[in-house]
């Protein structure tokens, strides 16, 4: 679909599935719907008012539900993002997604996209066919936002019921409601209403076109272990027999690990494996050598990312070939 009114920002919309392009088979049903079968067209036709905001690239780069999203998918999404942020022609970029795995693909795209336009992903918690659906103003709002000049040099964002929220903190935090998307400590950037955007802060860490990584390298195999009451050792273990490349804690409380849990990780940092202490709590930040000694066990701390957002980190920075322990805390310092 593309809309007329030249004097409008002209923004890309990439569909890759998700609940917002979702169909039930009845209106009264949020849950047990298929996700990312509704193509692009019909997602944009749904919402006439775009017409107002925006002229609308449209491409259905994937339809799927985003639990199954890949990394092969993610290098196309970011490539393909890249390209279209270096024509004259657009002026942002709108994602729809899966809300499932969605910071993990914000979080990749605010390290590895390299422009300053705005870049805006959006979703919904019901599927398109149910009542009160709310990904239609969702995706205006995604796309007022990224139709908005002060929306430039933010990195990029997520819109989600009227608030948006940098790609860095935010979090799914509910199964259910429609307001699951928050950053917990440091709030949401701003809002969007009615046609107004308004941000009330902006993001301090390095992203977007400041960041040092690209999608070029192969993005190495990181995997995700929680500690909890009477944890083995066994996941580490076969994690480190299977060739993974790093490993995120997903602690507890300041990103401690049960003692068998960090023989292991000591073992497995012996053997060259990269080790970030982050915690399964929602929020907080993990302290270098805060409840662990990573000085001594060759640890980085995850600082205020959660484990999902720690192994994107943790791949780009392997890809890069940044693979010493001090090396790695910096880089978590800095992003
Ligand atoms: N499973 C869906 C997905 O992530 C959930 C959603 O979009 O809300 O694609």
């Amino acid at each position: 679909m593309t809309t007329s009114n030249i004097s409008l920002p002209r923004i890309a919309v990439l569909a890759t599935g998700g609940t917002i392009a979702g169909q039930a088979g009845d209106a009264s049903k949020t849950a047990g719907y298929k996700a990312g079968v509704v193509g692009v067209d019909k997602l944009l036709d749904a919402v006439p008012a775009l017409s107002q905001v925006a002229r609308i690239h449209a491409e259905q780069v994937a339809s799927i539900d985003s639990k199954d999203m890949s990394t092969a998918l993610w290098v196309t999404l970011g490539k393909r993002i890249n390209v279209l942020l270096a024509q004259d022609d657009i002026d942002g970029v709108v994602v729809t997604h899966g809300t499932d795995t969605l910071e993990e693909t914000a979080y990749l795209l605010h390290l590895t996209v390299k422009s300053e336009k705005p870049v805006v992903l959006t979703a919904a918690m019901r599927p398109s066919t149910a009542l009160s659906a709310d990904g239609p103003l969702n995706l205006l709002n995604a796309v007022t936002v990224a139709a908005h000049g002060s929306a430039a040099k933010q990195g990029v964002m997520v819109a989600f019921n009227n608030q948006i929220h940098s790609a860095r903190d935010v979090t799914k935090t509910s199964t259910y409601a429609v307001d699951a998307f928050r950053s917990p400590e440091v709030g949401a950037l701003g809002w969007v209403q009615d046609g107004r955007v308004e941000f009330q802060r902006a993001v301090v860490r390095r992203h977007t076109a400041q960041s040092q990584f690209d999608l070029e390298a192969a993005l190495p195999s990181v995997e995700i272990v929680a500690s909890y009451a009477g944890a083995s050792r066994a996941a580490i273990d076969a994690f480190v027999a299977a060739g993974v490349k790093g490993l995120v804690i997903a602690g507890t409380g300041n990103g401690s690990v049960h003692a068998t849990l960090q023989q292991a990780l000591a073992d497995a940092i012996g053997k060259g494996v990269a080790v970030v202490r982050s915690s399964r709590v929602s929020s907080g930040h993990v302290m270098r050598n805060g409840a662990a000694p990573d000085d001594a066990l060759g640890s980085v701390s995850a600082g205020t990312l959660n484990p999902y957002k720690a192994r994107v980190l943790l791949m780009l920075a392997l890809a890069a070939g940044i693979t010493d322990a001090a090396a790695i805390q910096q880089i978590f310092d800095t992003y």
